[in-house]
């Protein structure tokens, strides 16, 4: 194949991106926005020996799994990449990447997967969900100030103020932002020159208590005409913190270290279950909640709790898993990188009168070996939730030491999951039960949790 070159071919699978997957003449095609039964005219835009990446030119026979997608900008913005797929079938997908990572990474047989994987949990309602947006600020040509979302691989913005996943209010929170800034001559930051000011806002709501957060992160230590905005924006229903976050450091991590509270509280509240959390800017939160709440329930069931066990609670954020588990253990013992999301977490149990669930900040790799060696921590039950990267080896073979009863993973990869599953399921460890939850409806990503017994 040649770049440029057109043809006509017939989308028979879904790739780890979402991209639709095509053969001409035994040729592998990779064509972004193509949907499974699609049958397209693709131009060919990068060749390579044995496949190409190719680009929708016409849809000659829509799919039956193609859908009317809500967001007009599906295409462009990098954050839905199956919006144009039927909700059903993303499940569908989901499940069988989940099932291909376990085969494929972590090498166990197909059959012992399907012998323990359950139905992935899906949403009622996969849109709207999202309890948390962060939106990028810009400039546009004509010298207006815009927000919206990045264009999928670059840091071009695309006005867009209604994220179709995201809360229907955070588009009068942007309107607010982007008037106050016209009237007070506020500028938006510049990626390129390292100029302006605003760079991102951070817009949170709770899901069961509708409080309303907003951070301002900025390349600068001080907020023009603060009362301006405080006074805007403190109208609005459920307003609970205003605060800024500074960032002058030329850097894609949104968010600075630095958090000053201009209105209100420092955090916002919500509930998952019956338990509050207070959640600060900076700290990690589930971003769908009616789906957490799912996840977390299964998290409570494979880990089997009678109220005897000691439990670890590996890359516990602001607590949440170690406080739902708390109510049926023993004692539960967190740790967590990020400082502030332990001070959350110390918060959140005095909040609900939880006494039986210590923290520890620093890193799992470290704060468990450490814990192990010098004072003979125990565990019936360890459960981690590691970001995208997955668990450090250091930490998966001090868990294989302290042979706990059971393990349990929650995942939000399922490729780095199956990787370090191979590891704990070598020798002592066997896969008891598997389940997806899609927390993240339109993209193609999903958390997956894991029940792991001794042999
Ligand atoms: N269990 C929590 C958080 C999961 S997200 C919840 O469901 O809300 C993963 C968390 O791991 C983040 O809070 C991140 O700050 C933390 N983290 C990242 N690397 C870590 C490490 N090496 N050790 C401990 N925590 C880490």
């Amino acid at each position: 194949m040649t770049k440029n070159e057109m043809v006509q071919v017939t989308i028979e699978d879904i790739g780890n991106d979402g991209e639709g997957i095509g053969k001409v003449d035994g040729y592998t095609l990779f064509i972004k926005d193509a949907i499974v039964g699609d049958v397209v005219e693709a131009k060919i835009i990068k060749p390579k020996k044995n496949y190409a990446y190719a680009r929708v030119e016409k849809i000659l026979e829509p799919s039956p799994y193609r859908i009317e997608p809500r967001c007009s900008y599906h295409r462009q913005c990098g954050g839905c990449q199956i919006q144009a797929l039927d909700y059903k079938k993303q499940l569908e997908f989901k499940q069988n990447k989940v099932r291909n990572n376990l085969i494929r990474i972590g090498k166990f047989q197909e059959s012992e997967i399907d012998g323990v994987m359950e139905p992935i949990l899906g949403m009622e309602e996969p849109y709207h969900y999202r309890n948390k947006a962060q939106f990028p600020f810009g400039t546009d040509k004509d010298g207006n100030i815009i927000t919206g979302f990045y264009a999928g691989r670059t840091h071009s913005i695309i006005p867009n103020t209604d994220c179709c996943l995201g809360d229907a209010q955070n588009e009068e929170i942007l309107q607010c932002m982007l008037s106050y800034m016209k009237e007070n001559g506020v500028t938006a930051y510049d990626e390129e020159s390292g100029k302006g000011l605003v760079r991102h806002a951070l817009i949170r709501i709770g899901h069961q208590t509708r409080e309303v957060m907003v951070c301002l992160v900025i390349n600068g230590r001080k907020i023009p005409a603060s009362d301006k905005l405080i006074e805007k924006l403190c109208k609005l229903k459920g307003m609970t913190s205003i605060s800024y976050s500074v960032n002058t450091e030329k850097t894609n991590v949104i968010m600075g270290n630095e958090i000053h509270t201009l209105w209100g509280k420092d955090y916002i509240t919500d509930y998952i279950g019956e338990i509050q959390f207070q959640i600060s800017p900076l700290s990690f939160y589930q971003v769908n909640s009616v789906q957490t709440e799912k996840l977390y329930g299964l998290a409570l069931e494979y880990a089997g709790l009678t109220g005897r066990e000691t439990v670890w609670d590996l890359y516990c954020g602001i607590g949440t898993i170690s406080l739902f588990l708390s109510q049926k253990a023993k004692q539960v013992y967190g740790v967590e990188i990020v400082p502030q999301a332990i001070e959350d977490a110390e918060n959140n149990a005095k909040l609900n009168g939880i006494t039986n669930a210590e923290f520890y900040v620093g890193k799992a790799e470290e704060v468990l070996p450490q814990k192990y060696k010098e004072q003979g921590a125990h565990a019936d039950v360890i459960v981690v939730d590691p970001p995208r990267k997955g668990c450090d080896e250091q930490c998966l073979q001090t868990m294989l030491r302290m042979k706990p009863e059971k393990i349990v993973y929650v995942s939000c990869d399922s490729a780095t999951l199956a990787r370090d599953l191979a590891i704990l399921c070598e020798k002592d460890y066997k896969l008891e039960r598997v389940r997806a939850v899609d927390q993240f409806g339109h993209t193609v990503h999903c958390e997956v949790c894991v029940e792991l017994c001794q042999k």
